[in-house]
């Protein structure tokens, strides 16, 4: 415990009692409040400078194992995706912390950025921004649709590192060893595999403006985002150990990886057999090819060498997905009605209508929140209000009534 001393000085600055405000007694020793709120500063700068080093300690860097088992607590399913990110997370913190090594002096890892291709509402952006959780780093999402080359309307590739910069507080040590996450990158494909045909200089503009951030370059950053101005103090941001992690739904890319596959396969020396192939589910055989084919340019598709699919959610996956992750949208009801001492129940008739509605909106999971949502507002409106509410019981036949309240009409979204 501290005590306040009276005819003392500051051990730290010489002041005497009477010339601070507050001076804090210890064992043998006092120091005054504006020493205590230097100390503090000093601490603090100093904590900041080491945080970027300290995080990937050898001690500290999860394995893919673990990556994944964290992984796990958050998003449900999509096992393949989840092992090549763990492993692709892995190898890249490895490579940013590599120690010498005489064996293999000459070696140089390549960054291991990654695509992951999955209809929406599958987990694309949840894996990223569980993956920057779990790593403690900064972590920023970007839409490639509203990028445009420089000079154009829209914003500048570089507003990407804006908002890692915003994210990791202006730390610049700790936005160059962060994640970003871009999603959409099938909207900046060409729309032709053949770039004689069709000239789509938007798209392939954006691309080619993405590329330097990927190869890793030295970036003036706009700190604010938005456009570049001349007055504007720029900070600069080395993106060489900046993880990137594409997203996208990439419409239509089955077609491009059936004909592949039946192209091995009738080729000359074609071992795999057409008909083993589970044409259900072609996401699963994709391939950079496959990205080239659909519009991306060979050389982003070269600084993405790890491709990776999300599975569509099925009933079950949906169910669990309620349910089962450590934030599942269930558990955040029932925390919000806790705090007003009202228990609530969610019956499985009711979690397999909701269900079900998420299935016809097609926008995986999605959909849940918005029908969620429409069935708990009035409860969450009325209830805090009422005293006499201690439990409530949520079963299909209120779901389905405040549904139909909501006009919540069963629509397929996408
Ligand atoms: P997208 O693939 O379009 O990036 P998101 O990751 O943004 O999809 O997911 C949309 C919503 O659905 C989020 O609230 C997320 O928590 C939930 N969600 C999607 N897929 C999963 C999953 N596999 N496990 C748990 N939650 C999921």
């Amino acid at each position: 415990m501290s005590k306040r001393s009276i005819s003392s000085t500051c051990s730290f600055c010489g002041k005497p009692r009477a010339d601070v405000q507050i001076l804090i007694a210890g064992f043998n020793a006092h120091i005054c409040d504006s020493c205590v709120e230097q100390a503090h500063l000093i601490v603090r700068e100093e904590l900041k400078s080491q945080k970027g080093k300290a995080d990937f300690t050898d001690s500290q860097l999860l394995k893919p194992v673990e990556i994944k088992a964290h992984l796990d607590e958050y998003v449900i399913g999509q096992d393949a995706a989840k092992r090549m990110l763990s492993v692709a997370v892995y190898n890249h913190y490895k490579r940013i912390m590599q120690p010498e090594s005489k064996k293999f002096a000459d070696v140089e890892i390549e960054k291991s950025n990654l695509i992951i291709v999955g209809e929406t509402g599958t987990g694309k952006t949840l894996l990223a921004r569980t993956i920057a959780r779990i790593l403690h780093v900064p972590f920023a999402i970007v839409d490639a649709t509203v990028l445009t080359e420089a000079g154009y309307v829209g914003e500048d590739v570089e507003s990407i590192l804006s908002k890692l910069l915003q994210a990791a507080d202006f730390d610049v040590k700790a936005a160059e060893r962060g994640i970003i996450f871009i999603d959409e990158l099938d909207k900046i494909a060409r729309k032709s595999d053949n770039p004689s045909i069709t000239r789509d200089v938007s798209g392939e503009g954006v691309q080619q403006a993405l590329l330097k951030l990927l190869e890793g370059t030295i970036v003036n950053v706009p700190p604010q985002g938005g456009r570049k101005h001349p007055e504007q103090k720029m900070i600069q941001v080395d993106t060489t150990n900046i993880l990137f992690i594409a997203g996208g739904a990439f419409d239509g890319i089955e077609r491009k990886i059936g004909s592949r596959l039946k192209a091995n396969m009738l080729g000359y020396g074609a071992k795999k057999d057409f008909g083993k192939i589970d044409k259900n589910n072609l996401l699963q055989y994709i391939s950079p090819a496959d990205l080239k084919a659909f519009g991306l340019i060979p050389e982003i598709v070269g600084r993405l060498p790890i491709v990776t699919y999300l599975e569509p959610l099925d009933e079950i996956a949906l169910r669990r997905i309620l349910i089962e992750p450590k934030n599942a949208l269930i558990k955040q009801y029932a925390k919000l009605f806790d705090m007003d001492d009202i228990q609530l129940e969610f019956q499985d008739s009711a979690i397999d209508f909701v269900v079900e509605k998420a299935m016809i909106s097609k926008i995986g999971a999605r959909g849940l929140r918005s029908i969620m949502e429409a069935i708990m507002t009035d409860a969450m409106f009325e209830f805090p209000s009422d005293k006499s509410m201690k439990k409530l019981k949520i079963d299909k036949k209120y779901a389905e009534s405040k549904c139909r309240k909501n006009n919540l009409t069963d629509q397929k979204v996408a």
